[in-house]
């Protein structure tokens, strides 16, 4: 025991990207006293599925976000790094850094996630808000609530699309967006500005396949289609958006829609570091992997998450979520102490615990594994329950707790702030 406690501790590991993937494998490989560096170019870790509620005012966004040093503090073998890594040295072994520092591994994991892919549609990158960051929640909820001050300053600016919000991509961050715009207008604008009508403010979803949620179950998606109609929001679906100014986009149909918001929620492609290594890549710029997550012709890089083409048992990618960069994450660690011991690699296999959708008050969509399927006020609950359990730390559960509670009775949403924020480069 003594010699394999030795070998795992002058194992040197570094992990890239401290999200779900990298942040379970730096717990797991940290809990056994392997040597870990753990890289990500911020010093928090975002809490993605809640960050529509940053960009509706919902919550704060410290709600969402967490320190890292803070995370894994009862790990003294986890070193945290806040840095850019700009490439990973395969044949060296080391992972450099923007500012030229180098770090060198006997074993590596990178998770450096997935950010905004905008299909080459003219205008996009430029005018679109992307929502992919805690800063792309932050600026767009700024821009939302500027939008407001505007139009009841210039009551005249509704008319040009000042108060119209179009969200492109009918998946499941459009639609949880959409219906939270609906109830931030509805219940809280409404209160807040007294010049302008804010019923007028309108919602708008853009999607190019014949439903919404396309990876959830017809009666799941005909359900969000009914709630969000009920809610009063427009759903163009058969639709894509073929351009995009500042103040309209423009729609494969020709037509042309009045606004100055386009929130952009369409795709996502992997992170810009993968597009510097010589691997060999999927056309969405995922990694391939090896059936035990290791990278071909390199064992000791594993590579998890949203910048892996891990396949599902299917066959097929598995999808960009949670779950399969938590899975991925752990099985890469336990595989690197597996080859610390002198055992072999497993193949990684993910279990699939199904998908959640909220649409806004009491409505949501779960398809469970076993054919379970809920809706309406228990998927809700569900969703509530499950999202409070898979924030970090007890005291941000209890204030997110709190934040719904006091939304949900007083009817009185979070922070509406208008504070500048800068876009961050990807
Ligand atoms: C708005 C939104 C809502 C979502 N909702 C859900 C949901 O409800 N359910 C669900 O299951 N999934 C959801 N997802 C998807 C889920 O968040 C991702 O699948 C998951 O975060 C992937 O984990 P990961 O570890 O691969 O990457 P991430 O969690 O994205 O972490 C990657 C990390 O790498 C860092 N990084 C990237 N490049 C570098 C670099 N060059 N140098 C240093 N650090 C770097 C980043 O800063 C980041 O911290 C949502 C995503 C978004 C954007």
């Amino acid at each position: 025991v003594r010699l394999r406690r030795s070998l795992e501790s002058v194992h040197k590991v570094v992990v890239v990207g401290a999200g779900f993937g990298g942040l379970k494998a730096a717990n797991v490989l940290g809990s056994s006293g392997v040597e870990v560096t753990l890289v990500d170019r911020h010093n928090y870790k975002t809490f993605q599925p809640l960050l529509y509620q940053i960009a509706t005012a919902g919550l704060d966004p410290g709600d969402v976000a967490h320190t890292i040093r803070r995370i894994v503090r009862e790990h003294p073998s986890v070193e945290v790094v806040q840095g850019d890594v700009e490439s990973v040295d395969l044949t060296g072994c080391a992972a450099v850094l923007a500012d030229g520092r180098s770090l060198p591994y006997d074993s590596a994991i990178l998770a450096t996630g997935a950010t905004t892919h905008y299909f080459g549609v003219p205008g996009a990158r430029e005018h679109a808000f992307p929502l992919y960051t805690l800063t792309d929640a932050m600026r767009l909820r700024a821009h939302v609530l500027s939008c407001f001050e505007r139009a009841e300053a210039d009551p005249g600016l509704v008319a040009t699309g000042l108060l119209r919000f179009v969200l492109v991509g009918g998946g499941a961050t459009g639609v949880e967006t959409a219906g939270a715009l609906a109830e931030l207008f509805d219940m809280v604008m409404a209160g807040d500005f007294r010049r302008i009508d804010t019923s007028q403010a309108e919602v708008v979803v853009v999607e190019a396949l014949e439903s919404l949620l396309s990876a959830f179950s017809p009666p799941s998606r005909r359900h969000a289609l009914e709630t969000l109609h009920d809610r009063g929001v427009a759903v163009r679906l058969g639709e894509t958006v073929s351009s995009i100014a500042p103040d309209h986009v423009i729609l494969r149909s020709g037509d042309r829609i009045e606004t100055a918001t386009t929130i952009w929620t369409a795709g996502v492609q992997a992170a810009s570091l993968p597009g510097r290594l010589d691997v060999d890549r999927t056309p969405a710029g995922r990694i391939v992997v090896n059936p035990d997550l290791s990278l071909p012709g390199h064992p000791e890089m594993f590579v998890v998450g949203d910048v892996a083409a891990a396949g599902g048992s299917d066959g097929r990618p598995l999808p960009q979520l949670a779950q399969p960069a938590i899975q991925g994450g752990r099985h890469a660690a336990r595989q690197i102490l597996r080859r610390t011991r002198g055992e072999p690699t497993r193949p990684f296999r993910y279990r699939n615990f199904g998908n959640m959708a909220t649409i806004g008050r009491r409505a949501a969509v779960a398809d469970l594994p076993f054919g379970i399927r809920l809706r309406g006020t228990i998927a809700w609950l569900a969703w509530l329950f499950l999202h409070l359990l898979y924030l970090i730390g007890f005291r941000r559960r209890l204030q997110v707790l709190a934040a719904w509670a006091w939304n949900y009775v007083a009817w009185d949403w979070g922070p509406r702030l208008v504070t500048p924020v800068e876009r961050e480069d990807d």
